[in-house]
């Protein structure tokens, strides 16, 4: 069986050496097995039709039965297309090809009755289908089974004639060649257990069902079995941490954090951030080491926790430091953290790439004699000349654009392995929480200090700008200032600057001088005058910042208290949230407001509805994972998602990602290193799911 599928898809009937290549190099598939995992991803019913009438552009692929009543040419150049004029009782639409304008007139004459089937678009306000698979509706349907898996394709395989249904030819070719079963991959007492159909079951009928049942079936054992192979590895991996990895014991609070606790703390801690410290404290007095990740919204009050943490580790004997991934980050926390500690005697440094070499001596000779306590810094912390007395805690901030290898270069530095607590301000959901940092164990502020109002949102159509103009005025009237933001998908576009010009233009009109002053950034200035336009905005000579993203990070103006986002569908669930974050720093009220057009695509719409309806960056991050698919979730994207999923969806497979995880963890606690007979068969597929997870015996 191994050796059939792991066959060079060449020598599968229907292939060949110029399909084979055009596979490989569109859709990475080079083997049999390669083209078996190629899953649907969606089915359609061809049982039924639609009529013209009911067509709408949300629509996924449909059917419809009718007739060409007549072909025209129209374009020019690379925008020639060939129309017909497609009509049944209720209505008529296009149909639209821009090329194969000879063959298709040819095979399907006006006034023949036709079966049409694609996906409905809306050009220039006429509804149409474009490309769309033709049939005689007296043929038999080429595939057999009433339900049509549909395959993920490029262009250029379309253009070689590999579409999805030259797909499904071949999935049934492989099929069909078979010589036996499936090997079962998971043991038959969890099959029953967790009631999945076996594995030669789901592979057919994930390509070829009878019902929708059947694909579901099928689906739902093999993203199982994807998720559940993953969480394996990841928590045999930490319970043989757990088991072999001592970690340093603090098993006291001494002085050092009680003075701070009790006379340099300036307010009382929210309720989150007392439960977080316990788990923290907790974690660091058990023996083990800490992995532990800490998530809060940007202003939740993680900066302290991390301080706090610290200090417990110094109070134990050790040293402490905190890692950043920009020199900015690192010089903020140096500050807060100095700020909070005044008037305390604790030796604290900043190291990053641009301190100067005479002033890192003193810094070294007090990590090496142990007098520095806590060390603040960028990558520079993980140069090899750095080297600590007694490295008791690590804290990585925004951990996910630091990549394993230099967490493990740190862990490097210290005897036993020091304690980690990494935070990140980007919200990840739970489920993606559970596989991306799966080795870790999470902890959430999720409650802001408290005298924060929350921001408001609304909704605003374009056609209404003057009334949301007439808002700003009353606002600037108050000394308040705003940003007005203008999407620019990718600064080198022209296009785009458009926008941000005509708008420029249009508000200064509204918005003139000597009265109001108006700031510009963009990301196609000099860093030099984007500082200076900035600082006239922070000191307040400018009340208004028109600007493109290159906001979204590093700007804090307390007495900005309201944001106007132009082209609001434009963005990104998380990039609205994150500049909506700009506002809402001050005891103002403020504001949000988000401009569109009436034409709002079903996804755009979700996006703004969110951002109306919740502040809550948890809530946000799940709906844009459900909407966008986990790869492409801020934050995480820098790092990838370690493994390629080939039928789960941590967007929408929570539940069985949670299935996953749970049973799991029952497996491990009952036999952590899988020697159970019964579990035999997991230590023989468990690569499979490989998350690249981290080697620990490398850095012992
Ligand atoms: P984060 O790092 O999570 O973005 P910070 O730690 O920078 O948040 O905290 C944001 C601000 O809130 C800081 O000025 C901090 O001093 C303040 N802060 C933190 N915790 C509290 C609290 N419990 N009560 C009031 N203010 C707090
Ligand atoms: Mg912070």
């Amino acid at each position: 069986m191994q050796q059939y599928l792991q066959q060079d898809i060449q020598f599968l009937p229907g292939v060949g050496p110029k399909r084979a290549q055009l596979l490989r190099d569109e859709l990475n598939i080079g083997t049999f097995e390669e083209l078996l995992t190629h899953y649907p991803f969606r089915y359609v019913d061809r049982s039924r039709f639609y009529t013209i009438s009911e067509v709408t552009s949300d629509m996924p692929f449909i059917q419809i039965r009718g007739k060409i009543f007549g072909y025209s040419t129209i374009g020019k150049s690379r925008g020639k297309r060939l129309v017909a004029d497609f009509r049944d009782n209720t209505g008529r639409m296009e149909l639209v090809w821009f090329k194969g304008a000879k063959w298709i007139p040819e095979n399907y004459p006006v006034g023949k009755e036709l079966v049409v089937f694609g996906k409905p678009t809306v050009y220039r306000r006429k509804l149409n289908l474009v490309h769309p698979e033709m049939e005689d509706p007296e043929k038999k349907h080429v595939v057999s089974s009433r339900l049509q898996a549909v395959y993920p394709t490029t262009e250029k395989l379309k253009d070689q004639y590999l579409t999805s249904k030259a797909i499904s030819k071949l999935m049934a070719n492989l099929i069909k060649g078979l010589p036996v079963k499936f090997e079962e991959t998971l043991p038959a007492w969890l099959l029953q257990k967790l009631n999945l159909v076996n594995l030669d079951t789901a592979m057919r009928q994930i390509h070829f069902p009878d019902t929708p049942a059947q694909y579901k079936r099928a689906a739902l054992r093999l993203k199982f079995e994807e998720l559940f192979y993953i969480q394996l590895n990841i928590l045999q991996g930490k319970s043989i941490r757990n088991r072999h990895f001592r970690g340093n014991i603090f098993e006291k609070v001494g002085d050092i954090f009680n003075t701070f606790y009790k006379e340099h703390l300036p307010f009382e801690l929210t309720g989150a951030q007392k439960r977080v410290m316990k788990e923290i404290r907790s974690d660091m007095g058990s023996g083990r080491q800490m992995n532990r990740l800490l998530q809060g919204d940007v202003g939740s009050g993680k900066t302290l926790v991390a301080l706090m943490s610290m200090l417990i580790a110094i109070d134990n004997g050790y040293q402490a430091c905190i890692m950043a991934p920009t020199e900015i980050l690192a010089q903020q926390h140096y500050k807060s953290i100095t700020r909070f500690l005044e008037g305390m005697d604790l030796k604290v440094a900043l190291l990053t790439g641009s301190v100067k070499k005479s002033e890192r001596i003193p810094i070294h000779e007090g990590l090496e004699d142990g007098s520095l306590k806590i060390l603040i810094g960028t990558h520079a912390l993980i140069e090899d000349v750095v080297q600590f007395r007694n490295l008791g805690l690590v804290v990585i901030d925004e951990q996910h654009r630091f990549g394993v290898a230099q967490r493990a270069r740190l862990w490097k530095k210290a005897d036993l392995l020091p304690h980690v607590l990494v935070m990140t301000a980007t919200p990840i959901p739970r489920t993606l929480a559970m596989t991306l940092y799966g080795d870790l164990d999470v902890s959430v502020i999720d409650e802001m200090p408290p005298g924060r109002k929350p921001i408001i949102t609304r909704h605003s159509f374009d056609s209404k700008r003057l009334m949301v103009f007439g808002f700003l005025k009353k606002q600037l009237a108050l000394g308040k200032q705003a940003y007005i933001v203008y999407p620019l998908i990718r600064e080198s576009e022209s296009m785009d600057y458009k926008d941000l010009e005509d708008g420029l233009e249009s508000i200064s009109r509204a918005f003139p001088p000597p009265e109001y002053q108006i700031s510009v950034v963009h990301g196609k200035m000099k860093p030099e005058e984007k500082e200076i336009s900035m600082k006239h905005f922070v000191a307040g000579r400018t009340r208004i910042m028109i600007a493109t993203t290159v906001i979204e990070v590093g700007v804090d103006v307390p007495n900005a208290s309201i944001m106007i986002i132009e082209s609001a569908e434009r963005f990104g669930l998380s990039q609205l949230h994150q500049l909506r974050g700009r506002v809402g720093r001050g005891a103002d009220q403020s504001y949000c407001i988000l401009m569109t057009g009436y034409k709002l695509s079903e996804e755009g719409r979700k996006r703004i509805d969110t951002m109306v309806r919740t502040n809550d960056g948890f809530e946000i991050a799940e709906v844009d994972l459900k909407l966008r698919g986990p790869g492409n979730i801020e934050g995480t994207q820098q790092s990838g998602v370690p493994f390629n999923l080939k039928i789960a969806h941590l967007g929408k497979d929570g539940q069985i990602l949670q299935l996953a995880r749970d049973t799991a963890e029952l497996i491990i606690a009952e036999d952590s290193d899988l020697t159970l007979e019964k579990n035999h068969i997991f230590t023989r597929h468990i690569k499979k799911g490989d998350p690249g997870h981290i080697d620990w015996g490398n850095i012992s």
